[in-house]
C-alpha cells in the first residue's frame, strides 16, 4: 500500500504548528512533545506528510479492529449522515436499535441491554454506578495492574501511575494483585498455584473489606495497557463464584479485549465465564465515531424496570457512531474477521514473536493471544530486571525510546509502555504485513539488546 497523496511536508508544517500552537494533548507535558502530523491512513497503514509510511502495530489506541477507512464503514456512515444525522437518545431508531441488537446477541450470556456511551471511560463510570444501585453498597475492587479510563471513577479504579494524581477523585476504590506468573506477587511457581493464591487473596480483601460493603468487582478479561496477561485457568471463573456468593456485581472490563482481538468476539469466551456487567469501546466500530457501552444482565437490568435509572449523555447511541457499528460488525461477519484474528495469532504472531525471544537477550517475556501480545523486555532474563525502572521517563526511559526508534526508521510504528511494547495490530492484518512487522520488531530489539 503506498500513500495516496504526494508528499507535502509544507502542508504538514502548517498542520504541526496549528497543533503545537493550541491542541493540549492528553497525558503528556505539553512542552516536551512532538507529535507527528498525519496525511492519510488505510488498513493496517498510515503516513505522514513527508512520505514515511507506517505499518500501525498499535491500531490507533488499539481500536482500529479492521484498520482504517474500511469502504463498507465509510459509506455506512455517510449514508447515515445523508438519512438521519443525528437525533436523542430517548427514541428508538433504527441503527441505535440494530447497534443494540447485533450486541447484545454477541456478548455472552445473559448480557442482552445495552446502554450506550461514548467510550470505555464513560462506559466504567455506568457499570459502576449500576451496580453500585443495584446493591445498595459503595466499595469498588479493581486491580493494580489495570487500565480503566481517563475519567474521576474510572482512573481511580485504575492502577497505574495515571491514578497518583487523582486518587482521591472517587470515594471507595481499593486495588487488590490479580494474577501474572512472570511477577507472580504470590511467588507462585506455576499457573494453578498463581490462580489459587490470586483468589485466596481475593477473598482476604474481600473479608477485611467487610463483604457487605462492596459492590463490585471490576477486572479486564485480558488485562490490556498493563500488559497483556491472560489470566491462568480458573482464575475469572473463580472470581465469579466469589461475587456470586457475596451478593457481588462482577463487571468485565472489554474495551480493549472486545471484538475480535483476543480471537473471540469478547475475551471472556476463552475462560467460559459470564459477567453480571460487559463495557466495551474501541473495536466495537473499530473507532470510526465515538462509541462505547454496558451490555448488562437481565439481573441487573430487572433493577431498573420500575425505577429509573440516574444516567445519561447527550449523545448516548449516537446514530453514526451505531450505523459504524452495524457495518463494522457485518464486516467482521462477511470477512471472518475474528476467526482471522485467532489464525494470526496462532499461526503468525505468536510464533514469530517466540521465535524473536529465542535471539534476543532483551526479550524476557512474550505472551498474549489472538492479535494481542506483549513483550516484555529486560536488562537480565535470570533476574527479570525491567529494559526501564517503573514508571520511567526522560533518561531513564532511553532505552525503551531507542527501541522504538528503530522500530519507526523499519517502518512499524511499535505501541510503547514502560518497559514492554504490544503487537496489537488491526485484527485483520494480513499474513504479510504481521511478517512485515516482526521483521521490523527484529531490528528494533537488536537495539534494546543492547542495554541487557
Ligand atoms: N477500559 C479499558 C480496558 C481500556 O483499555 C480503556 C482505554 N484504553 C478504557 C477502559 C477507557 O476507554 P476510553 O479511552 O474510550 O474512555
Amino acid at each position: 500500500m503506498t500513500p495516496h497523496v504526494e508528499p507535502d511536508p509544507q502542508a504538514g508544517a502548517a498542520v504541526k504548528a496549528a497543533d503545537r500552537a493550541h491542541v493540549f494533548h492528553s497525558w503528556s507535558a505539553q512542552g516536551l512533545i512532538d507529535p507527528l502530523a498525519v496525511a492519510g491512513a488505510e488498513g493496517s497503514y498510515f503516513w505522514d506528510y513527508e512520505g514515511n509510511r507506517y505499518l500501525d502495530f498499535t491500531s490507533g489506541l488499539v481500536y482500529t479492529n479492521i484498520g482504517y477507512q474500511h469502504p463498507k464503514v465509510v459509506a455506512a456512515i455517510q449514508e447515515q449522515a445523508g438519512k438521519l444525522a443525528t437525533f436523542a437518545p430517548a427514541f428508538a431508531v433504527e441503527p441505535r436499535s440494530e447497534a443494540a441488537r447485533l450486541i447484545a446477541e454477541r456478548t455472552p450470556g445473559d448480557l442482552d441491554k445495552i446502554f450506550f456511551t461514548n467510550g470505555g471511560a464513560e462506559a466504567v463510570e455506568n457499570a459502576v454506578r449500576m451496580a453500585r444501585l443495584h446493591t445498595g453498597r459503595t466499595k469498588l475492587l479493581s486491580a493494580y495492574r489495570s487500565y480503566h479510563g481517563g475519567t474521576n471513577t474510572a482512573i481511580n479504579l485504575t492502577g497505574d501511575p495515571r491514578r497518583w494524581p487523582s486518587d482521591t477523585a472517587s470515594a471507595g476504590v481499593k486495588h487488590f494483585w490479580a494474577p501474572f506468573l512472570y511477577r507472580s506477587p504470590f511467588y507462585s511457581a506455576n499457573e494453578a498455584e498463581e490462580s489459587a493464591r490470586a483468589l485466596q487473596h481475593l477473598e482476604d480483601t474481600i473479608a477485611f473489606e467487610g463483604p457487605h460493603t462492596v459492590a463490585a468487582i471490576i477486572l479486564e478479561s485480558v488485562p490490556g495497557t498493563a500488559g497483556i496477561m491472560t489470566p491462568p485457568p480458573g482464575y475469572l471463573a473463580g472470581v465469579r463464584e466469589i461475587c456470586d456468593k457475596y451478593g457481588i456485581v462482577f463487571i468485565l472490563d472489554e474495551v480493549m479485549s472486545g471484538f475480535g482481538r483476543t480471537g473471540k468476539w469478547f475475551a471472556a469466551e476463552h475462560f467460559d465465564v459470564v459477567p453480571d456487567l460487559l463495557t466495551f469501546a474501541k473495536g466495537v466500530n473499530s473507532g470510526y465515531v465515538p462509541l462505547g457501552g454496558v451490555a448488562i444482565s437481565a439481573k441487573i437490568a430487572a433493577t431498573f424496570d420500575k425505577r429509573p435509572y440516574p444516567g445519561g449523555l447527550t449523545y448516548s447511541g449516537h446514530p453514526l457512531a451505531c450505523a459504524a457499528a452495524v457495518a463494522t460488525i457485518q464486516v467482521m461477519e462477511d470477512e471472518k474477521v475474528v476467526q482471522h484474528a485467532a489464525h494470526i495469532g496462532e499461526n503468525v504472531l505468536g510464533p514469530g514473536l517466540r521465535e524473536l525471544a529465542e535471539r534476543h537477550p532483551s526479550v524476557g517475556d512474550v505472551r498474549g493471544l489472538g492479535v494481542f501480545w506483549a513483550l516484555e523486555l529486560v536488562k537480565n532474563r535470570e533476574t527479570r530486571e525491567p529494559l526501564v525502572p517503573y514508571n520511567a521517563s526522560g533518561a531513564d526511559a532511553a532505552p525503551m525510546a531507542a527501541f522504538a526508534a528503530e522500530a519507526k526508521k523499519n517502518g512499524l510504528w511499535p505501541f510503547v509502555n514502560m518497559n514492554r511494547t504490544h503487537a496489537v495490530p488491526a485484527c485483520n492484518v494480513s499474513e504479510a504485513e504481521a511478517k512485515e512487522g516482526l521483521a521490523a520488531l527484529d531490528a528494533a530489539l537488536t537495539v534494546a539488546d543492547a542495554h541487557t
